[in-house]
């Protein structure tokens, strides 16, 4: 990886792909971005109205529309192309669809001669990331989705709120598939050291009440991307950002800790899947994939969530 040019490739230059890009720029987060898209219009026309913005920012980043000959000297591909959810429609609904389009953008990918690492954000997220990893032929550590990144994010704004903590100090994660078997670990869930289930009977959260509002968070981050999918078709922004923070993990070669979709040989007793669980990510991509001490009850949930995307995935073959 070059310190001096970090140049990522976009592909799927629609609303997550571009509220990526916006958010790449205003973070001044890489120096060189391209923009793919089959709609080669819409990918030249969102370069046009990036560019025009960028006097308007720190940064100097050269955006450009491209090929996919592009990627052979890219640190990242991101790939946002596919059909969005419909309203009513489960992530796993969207597989088949989007199984044919992958063919057609990592098979040209990987041709170029790119040596970098994938990031997939398009849905049912862990299964196109293991998709990705197969055509691709890559180590799976190269090859990472957007996974829990987003409902994590969601369940720490949404227990910071309701435990009045800053959320950087609320350590939680939800673990799983990116979708209806995800779930939170609340064993492993702390503000600073403190385990919150121990919080639940401190100070002004009476014990049942405390319970019954963490399960009423989880539920509300499980159905997050229904309810605004419902109210405004889809969701683009906190993905955007999600994406974002990955890839600055990677450029900068953090060894930040993110719940990103990888694929498990081994860990948590699992392998041959990919799926949402806390990483450490660097520049090479996955780094090491943390085993949370899960419970007995965790574990199963993970085991079945694990059987939940074996069996989509199986179903395509
Ligand atoms: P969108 O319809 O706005 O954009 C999709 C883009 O992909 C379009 O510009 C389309 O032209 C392009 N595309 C389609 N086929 C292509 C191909 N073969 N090659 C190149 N480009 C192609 O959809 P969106 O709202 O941006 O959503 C994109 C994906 O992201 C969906 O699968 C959606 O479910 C997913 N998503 C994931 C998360 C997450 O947390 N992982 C969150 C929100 C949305």
């Amino acid at each position: 990886m070059r310190a001096d040019k970090r140049k990522v490739v976009l592909v799927g230059t629609g609303m997550v792909g571009m509220s990526y890009a916006y958010s790449l720029l205003n973070q001044n987060a890489c120096d060189e971005l391209v923009l793919i898209d089959v709609n080669k219009q819409r990918a030249e026309g969102e370069a046009m109205d990036l560019n025009h913005g960028l006097a308007f920012s720190s940064s100097n980043m050269k955006i450009y529309a491209g090929e996919y000959r592009d990627c052979k000297d890219a640190d990242i591909v991101v790939i946002c192309a596919g059909v969005a959810q419909k309203p009513g429609e489960t992530r796993l609904d969207l597989l088949k669809r989007n199984a044919a389009v992958f063919q057609s953008i990592v098979e040209p990918v990987s041709a170029s001669g790119f040596n970098g690492i994938f990031l997939v954000a398009t849905n049912p997220v862990d299964i196109m990331t293991r998709i990705t990893c197969e055509l691709s032929g890559f180590n799976p550590r190269r090859v990472l989705g957007s996974g829990t990144a987003l409902d994590t994010a969601r369940l720490r704004y949404l227990l910071g709120e309701y435990l009045e903590v800053d959320p950087r100090n609320v350590h939680a994660y939800v673990i799983g598939e990116h979708g209806d078997s995800e779930f939170v670990p609340w064993s492993q869930a702390m503000v600073a050291t403190k385990p919150i289930l121990e919080l639940c009977g401190d100070g002004g959260h009476s014990a049942p009440v405390c319970h019954d509002k963490l399960d009423e968070i989880e539920t509300e981050v499980r159905e997050a991307a229904y309810k605004i999918i419902e109210a405004k078709k889809a969701t683009y922004y906190g993905i955007g950002m999600a994406l974002t923070r990955i890839t600055k993990a990677i450029l900068g070669d953090e060894h930040s800790v993110l719940t990103v979709s990888a694929m498990l040989r081994g860990d948590y007793g699992q392998r041959d899947v990919f799926i949402g669980v806390p990483c450490i990510i660097n520049q090479n991509g996955i780094q090491k994939v943390l085993t949370l001490s899960l419970t007995d009850e965790e574990k199963e949930k993970l085991g079945q969530s694990c059987d939940t995307l074996r069996e989509s995935y199986e179903g395509i073959l």
